[in-house]
């Protein structure tokens, strides 16, 4: 792996990190909001991504997370990259955003005015909700087998496989 940062400038970093058992606490200056921070090359680098750096051998693309809550923390084991939620948060967006849009239902009726529907804040197509209708109501009703009542399967009561149904 190559190094991102020269050994003077790791040497410096870890002078200022009191290693625990689980959290790497950054023991000098913080910002405002509680994360270390260090100036490298007269830049001032907060810690957790000088940390990330150093294990990764490179930049992070994307915010640096602490799945510890300790925002002195620059324990490299306690720091993530934020993209995977993001991604997926995106992906959500973008879907939805798509669905928005549709243009036509799965099975190609268009999605025009009245023949959408509503359905847990989807758009859904009313043509295929009425064939989906039909067929359930076009299904023998479940009959519990009580054949002391008359309704049982098969005692001539009841309805039977091709019995015009469908
Ligand atoms: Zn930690
Ligand atoms: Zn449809």
């Amino acid at each position: 792996m190559s190094k991102y940062y020269t050994n003077e400038i790791e040497k410096r970093f870890f002078e200022k990190v009191e290693k625990t058992d689980s959290c790497w606490n950054w023991t000098a200056s913080t910002d405002r909001t509680g994360y270390g921070h260090m100036s490298i090359n007269g830049q001032l680098k907060l810690a957790h991504r000088i940390s990330f750096c150093i294990e990764h051998g490179r930049e992070s693309k994307d915010k640096v997370l602490h799945t510890c809550d300790n925002r002195r923390c620059v324990n490299p084991d306690h720091l993530r990259e934020g993209t995977q939620k993001e991604n997926v948060m995106d992906c959500i967006r973008k879907k939805r955003r798509y669905e928005q849009n549709l243009l036509f239902c799965p099975h190609g009726h268009p999605l025009i005015k009245d023949n959408i529907y509503i359905h847990k804040r989807k758009r859904r197509c009313k043509f295929c909700k009425n064939k989906s209708d039909k067929i359930r109501r076009n299904k023998p009703p479940i009959l519990n087998g009580n054949n002391g009542y008359g309704f049982g399967n098969g005692n001539g009561f009841g309805f039977k496989d091709g019995c015009g149904y469908g």
